[in-house]
């Protein structure tokens, strides 16, 4: 094939507008050209260790064999059909794996296409539950500094406020309770309860155990049960938003296998396909279908995609499960997390750094300042850029360094994304 380009890739990289991006200020993006395990490799050779799992999404490496060969059986069988009217093996085969290791209450499957649609889907389900049923419940209840995603109702459930500033007008209402972190149990509980009994709340959205977005906040299961019993008690339903904690993140498949109470509804995408597919899917409760389970066809859930459980996604996302639950894998994740905890052991006497904190193969510190650090800061973007000019992919959340990477990482990468992550808070001033 003749050069496509008419004009030069920097030229053409001038049309690209990226996300989260301020492009007059903004270096220029680095150019990956290949990737395999845990690194990745630039236009000039240059080596990175991908130490976030390319915002959180890869768990088994890239470039990998295994999905690639079911993504590719998949292509050549049955890419794609609609999924109105129609159905196919790969949607059925998934649900039927996935209903083996989600909390047993877990019964129906509803597919979508990133985090953000997944929980559009369950915000929807949720607030039309009660719609269909004529009671007056319109409002949410959410985490302060959550994140849920960038569309219009995930928009208004996250609690990160300069990703949604500019849309305040045009927000579904929500209320926001304290995140149950040590010391704070009680004041969480209590608003909840508050507000739980008004009556008014048709939902309650959380990141279960880690804020990812917010900087690897992390809380107990104890608190978030009690918050489970209080919304059942009062028919607020419980939206657990996996997206990030999913499949292994925590140490378990799934974040809300610590809890004794089991959420109505949960939200899964990123890790689904291993990193390869965009991918999600909302899982209700019998209860919850049935709600919409009628002879009116307007007490249907009038929501869709066009690519809709796309077969391909499917079947990459069931290679990714065979992968998750090998024992290799689940060795994978119990070594990490010693890693980890050894790491966290070392920083603890270190001076500069204030708190560390772990769950399952997330790691992440705060870095001691003497003022706050705001999300995307200067502080934040020296050390960004020291990382990248030592070869890791690490995006810090204001003073907040963390690390997630793949599953299948050396203890060698490993040890030396913690040496440069040392080095970072002591060069970094
Ligand atoms: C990333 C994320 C989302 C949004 O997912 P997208 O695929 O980016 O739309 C939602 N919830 C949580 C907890 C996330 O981490």
């Amino acid at each position: 094939m003749e050069d496509v380009y008419t004009i030069t890739p920097q030229e053409a990289e001038q049309m690209l507008w990226h996300p989260y991006t301020q492009h007059k200020t903004a270096p220029m993006p680095v150019k990956i050209v290949r990737g395999e395990g845990a690194l990745l490799w630039d236009e000039n050779g240059k080596e990175y260790i991908d130490a976030i799992a390319s915002w959180w999404v890869n768990p088994y490496g890239h470039s990998n064999k295994y999905i690639a060969d079911a993504i590719y059986k998949q292509l050549t069988t049955l890419e794609h059909v609609l999924f109105g009217g129609f159905t196919h093996n790969p949607a059925q085969q998934l649900a039927a794996r996935l209903k083996g290791i989600l909390p047993d209450n877990q019964n129906k499957f509803f597919f979508s296409d990133n985090g953000s649609t997944a929980v559009e889907v369950a915000l929807k389900a949720a607030l039309q539950y009660y719609y269909n049923k004529g009671h007056k419940r319109t409002k949410i209840i959410a985490f302060e500094n959550g994140f849920h995603g960038d569309t219009f109702a995930a928009m208004a459930a996250s609690g990160i406020s300069f990703f949604t500033e500019a849309f305040k007008g045009s927000l579904i209402e929500v209320a926001r309770i304290p995140v149950p972190v040590a010391g704070k149990e009680q004041e969480s509980i209590d608003s909840l309860n508050y507000l739980a009994a008004t009556g008014e709340y048709a939902a309650f959205i959380f990141e279960p155990l880690v804020q990812g977005a917010a900087g690897m906040v992390m809380y107990e299961p104890g608190p978030l049960d009690a918050l489970l019993k209080i919304c059942k008690q009062y028919g607020v339903f419980t939206i657990a938003d996996e997206v990030m904690t999913g499949f292994g993140k925590t140490g378990k498949n799934f974040a809300c296998d610590y809890l004794t109470q089991q959420p109505d509804v949960m939200c899964l995408s990123k890790a689904l396909t291993g990193g390869t597919i965009p991918m999600a899917i909302t899982t209700f409760t019998q209860q919850v279908f049935d709600g919409f389970y009628n002879d009116d066809v307007n007490k249907a859930l009038f929501h869709g995609h066009t690519f809709t459980a796309n077969p391909t996604g499917c079947a990459a996302a069931l290679a990714g499960l065979d992968l998750l639950l090998s024992d290799e894998m689940q060795q994978n994740l119990i070594r990490i997390n010693k890693n980890h905890l050894t790491f966290k052991e070392r920083l603890s006497t270190h001076p500069q750094v204030k708190t560390v904190r772990v769950t399952g193969i997330i790691l992440a510190l705060e870095v001691r300042r003497e003022s706050n650090e705001s999300y995307y800061g200067s502080y934040r973007n020296r050390l960004y850029d020291f990382f990248i000019n030592n070869g890791l992919i690490i995006r810090p959340v204001g003073n907040v360094i963390y690390v997630l990477p793949p599953y299948i990482i050396s203890d060698v990468l490993l040890d030396k994304i913690y040496e440069t992550v040392i080095k970072a808070i002591q060069e970094i001033v």
